[in-house]
C-alpha cells in the first residue's frame, strides 16, 4: 500500500455552501484604485460583466446547495446594466449586499434600490468604499475627486433610507486601532450617517497593491502549517464560493490564479482547496473574511 502524499499545504474543507459572491461586473470599474487587489480599472477586461442567466444559472444552484446570503462585487457593480434585476432575482432567495464605490449612486438609484429593498423579505446591504477622512486621503488611494464623489453617493443612500456599511482598508492610517475606528465613526455620523457601520479591511498584497507597497515575501506563505480545527473554520473559503463569469474560484481574493478556479459550476466546486497562495497568509494572520 503506499503511503498516503504529504502536502506542502494545509488543506481547507468546504464544510457549507453559506456565502455565495458574484463577480456580476467583471473587473471593469469606473476608477483604479492604487491598492486594488484584482487591479480593477475602467480599462480591465480579464473578467467579463455576468449577465443576468449567467448569475440566475448559479442562483438556483445556490439555492440548492442550501446558500444563506449572496454577495455582488466586481469591479463596479452599478456599471452592469442588468444589475437591478440581478438584485431583484437574488433577494428572492436571500439577503444581498452589494459592494460599490458609490460613484453611480444618484437620487433614482438610491430610490430604486429601496424599493427592491422593500419588496424583498430580506435584507438588502450597500456597502461603499471608502479610504480616508477627507480628499487629502482618499483620493491619493482612490483618485481625484473622489472623495466628493463618494461622500455625495453615501448621503444619497442616507437620504433614501439605507443605513450604508463604509469600507476602509489599513491604507487610511489608523483605522485599524480602537480610536481610529472610533474616529472614523465618528466622521461618519458627522457626515450624517444616522448609524454607521464600519469595515476595516486588511491590504492584500496583489493586484495594483504591489506596485504601490510591495508583493508578499517569499516566507509569507501556510507552507508546512498545519491548522487547528478553529483555525480552519475561520476561512472564508471553508463556507464561501466566488462566481464569475469564467467559472467558479475559490474566493473572492484569488481570481487572477488560475489554480483557484475549481469548475464551471458551484456543484463541481464544492470540494477541498489547498492553501498555497500568500493571500492565504493574510486570512490566516488578520482572520480576514470578505463578508461584512
Ligand atoms: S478597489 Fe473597488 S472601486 Fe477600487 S478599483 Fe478595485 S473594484 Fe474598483
Ligand atoms: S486567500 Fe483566504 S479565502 Fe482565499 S483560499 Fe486562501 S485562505 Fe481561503
Amino acid at each position: 500500500m503506499s503511503a498516503p502524499a504529504v502536502r506542502a499545504y494545509p488543506v481547507a474543507p468546504l464544510t457549507a455552501l453559506d456565502t455565495v459572491w458574484f463577480q456580476v461586473a467583471g473587473t471593469l470599474c469606473n476608477i483604479r484604485c492604487a491598492h486594488c487587489f484584482i487591479s480593477c480599472a475602467p480599462d480591465n477586461r480579464s473578467f467579463p460583466m455576468m449577465t443576468r442567466a449567467e448569475v440566475g444559472a448559479r442562483l438556483r444552484e445556490a439555492e440548492e446547495f442550501g446558500a444563506r446570503e449572496y454577495y455582488f462585487t466586481g469591479g463596479e457593480p452599478f456599471m452592469n446594466k442588468e444589475i437591478f434585476e440581478i438584485l431583484g432575482d437574488a433577494l428572492a432567495l436571500g439577503p444581498v449586499s452589494v459592494l460599490t464605490n458609490a460613484l453611480l449612486i444618484k437620487p433614482k438609484t438610491a430610490a430604486r434600490l429601496k424599493s427592491l429593498a422593500g419588496a424583498s423579505p430580506y435584507s438588502l446591504d450597500l456597502r461603499v468604499s471608502l479610504d480616508g477622512y477627507d480628499a487629502a486621503t482618499n483620493d491619493p488611494i482612490r483618485g481625484e475627486g473622489t472623495f466628493d464623489r463618494i461622500m455625495a453617493g453615501l448621503g444619497e443612500l442616507a437620504a433614501a433610507g439605507h443605513d450604508p456599511v463604509v469600507t476602509t482598508t489599513e491604507a487610511c492610517e489608523g483605522v485599524a486601532a480602537s480610536e481610529g475606528r472610533a474616529r472614523f465613526l465618528e466622521f461618519l455620523r458627522a457626515a450624517g450617517l444616522k448609524r454607521p457601520r464600519l469595515k476595516v479591511l486588511p491590504l492584500l498584497r496583489l493586484g495594483a497593491e504591489t506596485a504601490r507597497t510591495h508583493a508578499y515575501e517569499s516566507w509569507e506563505t501556510l507552507r508546512g502549517r498545519e491548522l487547528s480545527e478553529t483555525e480552519g473554520a475561520g476561512l472564508q473559503c471553508t463556507t464561501s464560493r466566488m462566481v464569475t463569469a469564467k467559472g467558479v474560484y475559490v474566493c473572492p481574493l484569488l481570481i487572477d490564479f488560475p489554480g483557484a478556479r475549481l469548475a464551471a459550476t458551484l456543484r463541481e466546486s464544492l470540494r477541498p482547496f489547498e492553501l498555497a497562495y500568500p493571500a492565504c497568509f493574510t486570512c490566516h494572520a488578520t482572520g480576514l473574511s470578505c463578508r461584512t
